[in-house]
């Protein structure tokens, strides 16, 4: 047995009709049965097989809590791994406390955040980056969120990874096994072939590494920025999208002072939508610093949207990772029909017309197809920082036997590719990494 003590935690946020309370760890069905008193034909939990469930009631002493409905697990066929009981009561924040207080007065302490997943992580149920996307199913706001997470959940990023640590362990092996013969100057390894095997290693940790902008943007939701000159109409638009009055809109210029960001789902992609203030030059402090933050805004986009009322020529300069729509908005004033430069999006965001468009183009810009394929893509900050540590000794690894480096140098530096890799999967962990992790998960998880 891994942990010697038993915990507890509500497992479901309050204001439900039903809430659960998990109790876990060597004794935690002996505990449950101090409190639980079957109902019925349900006998004590002590003499009930796992994946089974009982119904009776949460007593203290003579006085009822609530009447109850406890699933059973036997260790090792549980989430954690351990013996475990989930206690479906009603959804009272109240009942709940009096619960967890009986169970902690019985000998349990209340679980930190994402110890029950902790637990599963420890006991070999999973690895750090399942383990991590645990907390991103719970997260998801999206088709494409879900597909993405419950792709690494069920292992698919693991064993991209394990692929990887195996080539790199038998290069570091022969390379180690030369460093045995020590004097004899023997060479096991050809260095043409173990160039080429770093190179193909670094092919796909790069791919990894790349599909995060992708898999960032999915689970965050893709940032899109709209800016333009005061008055062109972009909170306007902004209503449009998200259906309501959320914008101020007005004639008078400046009316928009602060950023606003709406969450809109199109076609299984989450699209964070920013309207921000006009850009122009203000006397005005409270709206530079309004400008101030469109500039912001506009540095963090995946995608920005340039709004126009005439096909101006002041436009904004975007970084080589944004994408860039330009809208023609008020085309409902014009008279003349007006040609467009390819990009350009022909709207009256008044009347509502060119939204459909602008939003199916805005989709397409986001490439889902890896994602929707079940393929390994990148969405964790951590995993991407391990990937960038991974290709920076790939490279170092290849410079050292390009030029002729010492063995063993050449073989700390495979060695930091090993760890830079173990480190997502959690072969590679610290009890400050695991602290990292866990610390974002919540209580009951
Ligand atoms: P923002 O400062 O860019 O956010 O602009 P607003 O959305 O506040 O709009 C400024 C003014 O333009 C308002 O009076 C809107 O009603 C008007 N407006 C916005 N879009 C259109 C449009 O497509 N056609 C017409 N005729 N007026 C529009």
């Amino acid at each position: 047995m891994l942990f010697n003590d038993i915990i507890v935690a509500p497992t479901t946020p309050t204001g439900g009709a039903i809430a659960i309370v998990r109790i876990e760890g060597d004794g935690a069905i002996a505990l449950c049965d101090t409190l639980f008193h079957p109902v019925g034909s349900s006998r004590p939990l002590a003499e009930m097989k796992g994946y089974t469930m009982a119904y009776g009631y949460i007593m203290e002493g003579t006085r009822r809590i609530d009447d109850v409905v406890v699933s059973l697990y036997r260790a090792p066929h549980s989430y954690t791994g351990g013996d475990m009981v989930e206690i479906a009561c009603h959804g009272s924040a109240y009942v709940v406390s009096e619960i967890v207080r009986l169970a902690v007065e019985a000998g349990a302490r209340t679980a930190t955040a994402g110890e029950f997943t902790k637990r599963a992580f420890l006991a070999g149920k999973m690895d750090l980056s399942q383990a991590e996307a645990v907390a991103d199913v719970i997260a998801a706001d999206s088709k494409a969120a879900l597909t993405m997470a419950d792709t690494q959940l069920r292992g698919a990023y693991s064993a991209a990874l394990a692929t990887l640590r195996a080539e790199l362990l038998h290069l570091a092996a022969l390379l180690e096994l030369e460093l045995d013969f020590g004097e004899e100057d023997v060479e096991f390894a050809n260095r043409g072939e173990l160039v080429g095997l770093l190179d193909k290693i670094e092919g796909e940790v790069v791919r990894l590494k790349r599909s995060f902008a992708t898999g960032n943007a999915i689970k965050r939701g893709v940032a899109v920025a709209i800016v333009g000159a005061p008055n062109v109409g972009k909170s306007t638009l902004l209503n449009h999208i998200v259906g309501e009055e959320r914008a101020m809109v007005s004639d008078i210029a400046g009316t928009t002072r602060d950023t606003i960001e709406e969450s809109v789902v199109i076609d299984g992609v989450t699209f964070r939508f920013i309207d921000t203030a006009g850009l122009h030059t203000t006397a005005d402090r409270l709206e530079a610093m309004g400008i101030e933050r469109t500039h912001k805004a506009l540095s963090e986009a995946q995608i920005v949207v340039e709004m126009f009322d005439s096909v101006g020529e002041d436009f904004v300069n975007i970084g080589e990772e944004q994408k860039l729509v330009r809208i023609l908005n008020k085309i409902d004033l014009r008279t003349a029909t007006t040609t467009l430069p390819d990009g350009w999006i022909a709207m009256s965001a008044k009347r509502g017309e060119g939204v459909e468009e602008f939003l199916t183009a805005l989709r397409q810009m986001v490439d889902t197809s890896d994602v929707m394929r079940g393929e390994a893509v990148v969405s964790n900050s951590r995993h991407h920082e391990a990937l960038l540590r991974a290709e920076n000794a790939l490279q170092r690894s290849r410079e050292g036997l390009n030029c002729g480096l010492s063995t063993d140098l050449v073989a700390q530096d495979v060695r930091d590719v090993l760890d830079a890799i173990g480190t997502i999967t959690g072969e590679v962990s610290s009890q400050e990494i695991l602290a990292h992790v866990f610390s974002k998960f919540c209580i009951g998880k």
